[in-house]
């Protein structure tokens, strides 16, 4: 989470770049009933700057588990990958979700990091996706 104050005006752009939703697990704002986080792309510990390019919103779990990390293990090969980014990567292009809707799995060596890095797919999201299929309100449609 950001130590930087962020005026509301940018933190409004960012929410609204971010369609209200967390940018790695696409939970949205009002289906959780949480407020997200602003993230920093690059974490300001390593020099991201508090600028509408460099912001984007999280869930809780994703911005407190993603951290300080830029780059995660791709659990298939064992590398180093960068993680996904939000603002400048498709979604789709390294992510799906399960048949079922409550898990996301990763496409590509930055998704399979990332869902692992960030532990998208931890027993309490899973939970509660669950009951948000069965009310016809996930997986979100773009
Ligand atoms: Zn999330």
């Amino acid at each position: 989470m950001s130590k930087t104050y962020i005026p509301a005006r940018l933190r409004q752009e960012v929410a609204t770049d971010a369609q209200f939703r967390c940018g790695y697990c696409h939970t949205t704002q009002h289906i959780s009933g949480q407020l997200l986080v602003i993230d920093h792309l690059i974490p300001e510990a390593c020099g991201g700057l508090t600028v509408r390019e460099n912001l984007w919103l999280a869930c809780r779990l994703c911005n407190e588990f993603k951290g300080t990390r830029t780059e995660a293990i791709d659990p298939l090969t064992n590398d180093s990958v960068p993680l996904f980014n939000p603002r400048t990567q498709s979604w789709e292009v390294h992510f799906t979700w399960s048949e079922d809707g409550t898990e996301i799995i990763g496409l590509t060596a930055i998704g399979r990091a990332t869902v692992e890095a960030l532990k998208m797919n931890n027993d309490v999201i899973v939970a509660a996706r669950s009951l948000w299929v069965q009310a016809g309100l996930h997986p979100p449609v773009d």
